[in-house]
């Protein structure tokens, strides 16, 4: 190869880069005036739709009273099993879960237990910022999980519908008619 050629070579290599550079640049200064599309978090916390599945509530129902029935049908339903609680039955025949445990070290937030859930009790939130160090501090109890309001349905009464199990004497639960006397009428 000649010198003149090795020279023209160079030339030639030089004014790529040269391009090359240019054109970076051209882009970058493009994107430097341009709208930004990135968001700062957590400064801006963007707003987040209501059915997004992230932590779990238990809800209460439009008396204050606890939702949750212990039915254990979100626990059947939970494909990796991470819901336990004991169910006990109240004097006046109404159920309750005397604790009730959720291990979200393990859920994968398939909402599946909110479809499950025949009172509304268990409810999918956005608020997905609870991550810790430590795995035992994302098992949640009752008291973790129980809210005062009723979330996405918050006039929702299942025993207005369902009722409860009947406990005493007929008549004798509260908001319940006396017995009819059949023979009340006859001679
Ligand atoms: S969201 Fe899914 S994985 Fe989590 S507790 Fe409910 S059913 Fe189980
Ligand atoms: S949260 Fe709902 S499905 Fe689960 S035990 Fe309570 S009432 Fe039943």
């Amino acid at each position: 190869m000649t010198d003149n050629k090795k020279k023209d070579g160079y030339v030639q290599q030089t004014i790529e880069i040269f391009q090359g550079l240019t054109q970076g640049m051209g882009t970058t200064l493009v994107h430097l005036f341009r709208r930004k599309i990135t968001e700062e978090y957590p400064e801006y916390k963007r707003p987040l739709p209501e059915r997004t599945r992230a932590r779990i509530i238990l809800t209460r129902d439009p008396d204050g009273e606890e939702r949750c029935v212990s039915c254990f049908l979100c626990a059947a339903a939970c494909p990796v099993s991470c819901i336990s609680m004991e169910g006990e039955e109240r004097e006046d025949g109404r159920r309750w879960a005397r604790w009730f445990r959720i291990n979200f070290a393990r859920c994968i937030y398939c909402g599946l237990c909110e479809e499950a859930c025949p009172t509304l009790a268990i409810q999918l939130t956005p608020d997905f910022e609870f991550c810790d160090r430590d795995i035992l501090n994302l098992v949640a109890e009752k008291e973790d999980l129980l809210v005062d309001h009723g979330g996405k349905n918050g006039e929702y009464n299942f025993y207005r519908y369902a009722g409860v199990t009947m406990v005493g004497d007929k008549g004798s639960h509260i908001n319940e008619e006396e017995p009819v006397n059949l023979k009340k009428n006859l001679p």
